[in-house]
């Protein structure tokens, strides 16, 4: 129940141990095609370039940057936690001349914050924004964001580890043109690939660089021939094929159990849990909170690992601590995919109030 990994099922475990294909065979291109057919899906996205990239969620945020941005790009970014600072960070690397909007930690920015940031800077390239800020518990609304970028001519970047598969994530609807997400957390498959998904936009983006992308090993215009079969599947880097085969089943347990029905179990636990929180003393710190990540302040004079150490020793239950600004100042309650159960929320509530000083 921490900020991922998640529990994985054992379904999963089974999938990751089936015997190893090549990545040009037949077989495993079938479904490689299946996974990267499920993870349009689980975006709500009709991009043909969607596809699981080798590495966790920070590989997808860097896959975006590099190939969107070039040396001299103008890039906004929003900040409210560590993820939009990384972001930043990245678009650094890239070469770009990068605009940090920031806000205290905890808050989730306004319609309104979005239209100035754009009205300051209209020669930006891209706005890239974090939905789920993990380091906070915040969620961010995207509705309205898309267009507005798309009216001044700009790109919009998200970044989804921490929502898809927890809570609603519509990458067509809301006009989004480059995503990324994770394995490990929502999707409660083990941590090493990030499904990412470009618009044909961004697609138009890349294809009018002027430079090549500064990473050779995340270069979507080498990427792109293996994962959709555009002039024939050719060799890039040895796929990992096991942890496909998680994804696979990873999806497919995601869309067995269905999008809406998920995110609706994520919010009932997450109130389950809220409610149960609150009524020990806790408090929220983000005014919109994740269902998926519950970021709760420690009270004054508790020593908050302490009281960690004795979840995970005495009842097995890992939760996170603070990062960044609220080290040892904040509890970070994953209620992620698989772990997002009646079970994990009853048995943490009843386990917290016995660590938890009485009165
Ligand atoms: C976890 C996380 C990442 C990074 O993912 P890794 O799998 O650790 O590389 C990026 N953004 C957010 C919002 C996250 O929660």
């Amino acid at each position: 129940m921490g900020p991922g990994p998640s529990t994985v099922p054992a379904r999963i475990l089974q999938a990751i141990s089936a015997p190893t294909l090549g990545h040009l065979d037949p077989q495993y291109i079938g479904y490689m095609d299946e996974t990267c057919e499920m993870i349009r899906q689980v975006y709500r996205t009709k991009n043909a370039l969607t596809f699981p990239v080798s590495g966790t969620g920070m590989a997808g945020m860097e896959t975006i940057l590099v190939n969107l941005l070039e040396p001299g790009d103008e890039a906004i970014v929003m900040i409210n936690g560590v993820f939009g600072g990384r972001m930043k960070d990245n678009m650094e690397r890239c070469g770009a001349s990068v605009h940090a909007v920031e806000i205290p930690w905890g808050k989730s920015f306004t319609p309104d914050q979005f239209a100035e940031a754009v009205a300051a800077h209209p020669k930006a390239k891209m706005l890239g924004v974090v939905h789920a800020e993990t380091s906070t518990g915040a969620l961010q609304d995207l509705s309205g964001v898309g267009d507005l970028l798309h009216d001044a001519g700009m790109l919009f970047a998200v970044d989804a580890v921490t929502s898809l598969g927890g809570h609603d994530v519509r990458v067509d609807e809301w006009g989004i043109d480059a995503i990324y997400s994770g394995t490990q957390k929502c999707l409660s498959c083990p941590p090493g690939l990030s499904p990412v998904s470009f618009s044909d936009r961004a697609i138009e983006t890349m294809e009018a660089r002027s430079s090549k992308s500064r990473s050779w090993y995340l270069d979507v215009s080498m990427l792109k021939n293996y994962y959709t079969g555009g002039g024939g599947r050719a060799y890039h880097h040895t796929a990992p094929i096991n942890m496909i085969y998680a994804l696979r089943e990873a999806l497919a347990i995601v869309l067995e159990e269905g999008l809406d029905a998920r995110i609706a179990r994520h919010r009932e636990m997450h109130g389950l849990l809220r409610e149960g929180l609150e009524g020990l003393g806790l408090s929220y710190i983000p005014d919109h909170s994740l269902c998926t990540l519950n970021c709760v302040a420690v009270p004054d004079g508790i020593d908050e690992a302490a009281i960690r150490r004795r979840l995970l020793d005495e009842y097995d239950i890992e939760i996170g601590g603070g990062l960044g600004v609220f080290a040892g100042k904040a509890w970070r309650i994953g209620l992620m995919g698989e772990s997002a159960s009646k079970r994990n929320v009853t048995t943490l509530l009843a386990a917290l109030k016995d660590c938890l000083p009485a009165g």
